[in-house]
């Protein structure tokens, strides 16, 4: 068996599915092409690709199916493809494990450099994560969360946070690339047993963004996306 790494290319217009395939050929990849949602998921089982190329819109289900699903078996990374800005409201769907996503138009050249920055991305193997789970070190520019301890530090300095805005920092740390609603957050946080407005997520962001202000860290590090919600590099 070659030791290429293997790309799964989910798309259904065919003929730019056609460009992205002999673009990552050409880069040494060994390719795979699904283009609906339930062979997606066939074939993601039965090939274990280390990355998925993942549209969102897909006959059969979506590319957010495709990534719910496709997690229950598999740590692949998953680079999203969206036609428009507008559909980051459904990327909010992030918080079911895709790890970049990529805005259509692009040009394949910039495709391929997400795919291997995301590629160099260090990920635990599944058979590691028991040893390693309680001991994570999250980093976010001078941002230091320790999942363990559960203590956080902007460079030298300790943050005190309280456990909601210990668990919001860390959501938003593990994925910083991604965009979570308030919905998110707070089902996140308290496990689908809130009730009430879900802007009270914005008085908890507010608190954890003038903590870490206070600490030194710059300004601007947890981001409102307008309409959206939150996310640290969007
Ligand atoms: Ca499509």
């Amino acid at each position: 068996m070659s030791n290429a790494l293997r790309v799964l290319v989910v798309e259904d217009e065919t003929e730019l599915a056609a460009v992205i395939v002999s673009y990552f050929k050409k880069e040494g990849y060994e390719v795979e092409h699904a283009i609906d949602g339930p062979t997606a998921v066939s074939m993601a089982r039965a090939r274990l690709p280390h990355l998925i190329v993942l549209d969102l819109m897909l006959p059969g289900f979506d590319g957010i199916e495709v990534c719910r699903q496709v997690r229950t078996f598999s740590d692949a990374y998953i680079l999203m493809l969206t036609a428009r800005d507008e559909e980051i409201d459904k990327i909010v769907g992030f918080a079911v494990g895709a790890d970049d996503y990529v805005i259509k138009p692009f040009s394949p050249r910039e495709l391929i450099a997400r795919a291997k920055a995301i590629l160099r991305r260090p990920r635990t193997q599944v058979g590691e994560l028991s040893d390693l789970e309680n001991s994570e070190i999250l980093r976010y520019g001078e941002i230091r969360l320790d999942s363990q301890s559960r203590t956080v530090m902007v460079a030298n300095v300790s943050v005190e946070l309280t456990k909601t805005e210990f668990d919001l920092l860390e959501i938003m740390m593990e994925n910083p690339k991604s965009v979570f609603s308030r919905r998110i957050l707070l089902e996140s946080v308290w496990g689908g047993e809130w009730y009430g407005e879900l802007h009270v997520i914005d008085v908890h962001v507010g608190h954890l963004r003038k903590k870490l202000a206070e600490a030194g860290a710059p300004a601007g590090n947890i981001r409102t996306i307008r309409g959206v919600g939150y996310g640290m590099e969007i």
